[in-house]
């Protein structure tokens, strides 16, 4: 079995790892605050002090970070991951970036002769857990596919978009969709509540509609019984509907959804809701509901939410 550095050990990079463990895999991680390492220390992986240390010797290095800062920090600052790679590993980076920012590691790495894959994923710790996520993969089409061992215990369905740049475009299209779906649902939701119906019952019927999903599953459900403990942090989403807005500016798109999203989340981000799931969104909407003047889905009042709140 080939060895894995596994960067990031935070919601879905911990469950990730251990599914690699579990696989059978030689494991090396690391992660900036220690708790989470030792954790599969204990499980039998090797707990590097230091990125560099981590990705020592493994024949593929993983990164699962936070953004494109976090990406940049520890992939390609002073004493970064890719400076110490050798043209036999492969680096990995999963993290949800901006495509810009996978060009930029993917141009490191050629520089040094290794080969870079962009793995963001979907799908959510439960997922994780489970090896159920879905990749969205971009890069050298033969280096993706020797990585079939390695993402087999991690997902479910694996897409090959193309170059690096094509799966972290797919990551935020996939995520606007998201997002923009929970909007819908939350504006909906508020005003059922406003007008007198049961949480129960909406739930009932939404589930049952053509609407059905998972995510109507599970954030339907967080928001009754509001529970925010976080399986996607509001941070994150935060920063891909910011990325998201960025991306579209840069190919001229002007998309009145996402910049709705982008206040709303800014919104919410001042509100000290980062660490929560994003469902804590639904404390933004009801906000916006009950603002003086504001009338529940009237779309132009809610795009002040920022300023109003
Ligand atoms: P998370 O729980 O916040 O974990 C982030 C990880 O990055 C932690 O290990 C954290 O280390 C590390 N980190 C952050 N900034 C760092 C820095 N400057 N230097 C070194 N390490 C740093 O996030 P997550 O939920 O696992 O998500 C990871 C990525 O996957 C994000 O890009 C997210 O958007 C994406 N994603 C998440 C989900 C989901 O449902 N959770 C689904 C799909 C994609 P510490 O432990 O020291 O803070």
């Amino acid at each position: 079995m080939p060895s894995i550095a596994f960067l990031g050990l935070g919601i879905m990079g911990s469950r990730m790892a251990a599914r690699l463990l579990g696989a059978g895999f030689s494991l090396r991680v690391w992660n900036r605050s220690k708790g989470p390492a030792e954790t599969l220390r204990a499980q039998g992986a090797f707990a590097a002090g230091t990125p560099a240390e981590a990705a020592q010797g493994a024949n593929v290095v993983i990164t699962m970070l936070g953004d494109p800062s976090s990406v940049k920090d520890v992939a390609l600052g002073a004493g970064g991951v890719v400076e110490t790679l050798h043209p036999n590993q492969v680096y990995v980076d999963m993290t949800t970036v901006d495509p810009a920012t996978a060009r930029g590691i993917d141009c490191a790495c050629r520089r040094r002769g290794v080969a870079f894959v962009e793995a963001p994923v979907t799908g959510s710790k439960l997922a994780a857990a489970k090896g159920e996520l879905v990749l969205m993969v971009g890069g050298p089409e033969e280096v993706v596919r020797s990585l079939d061992p390695v993402f087999s215990p991690l997902a479910k369905h694996v897409v090959y978009m193309g170059d690096v740049g094509c799966g972290s475009t797919m990551k935020l299209v996939n995520n606007l969709a998201i997002a923009g779906s929970i909007l819908a649902l939350f504006e909906a939701l508020t005003l059922g509540r406003r007008a007198g119906l049961a949480d129960e019952r909406m739930i009932e019927v939404l589930s049952h509609s053509a609407l059905a999903s998972p995510l109507l599953a599970l954030k339907a459900r967080a928001v009754a019984e509001r529970d925010f403990e976080p399986h996607f942090a509001f941070k994150h989403m935060a920063k891909d509907i910011r990325l998201v807005v960025a991306e579209a500016k840069g190919h001229g798109v002007r998309l009145a959804l996402a910049e709705l999203l982008d206040s709303l989340f800014a919104a919410g981000l001042e509100r000290g809701y980062e660490d929560e799931d994003f469902a804590a969104l639904i404390k933004v909407v009801e906000q916006a509901a009950a603002a003086e003047g504001l009338a529940v889905g009237d779309a132009g009042a809610t795009r002040n939410t920022r300023a109003e709140l």
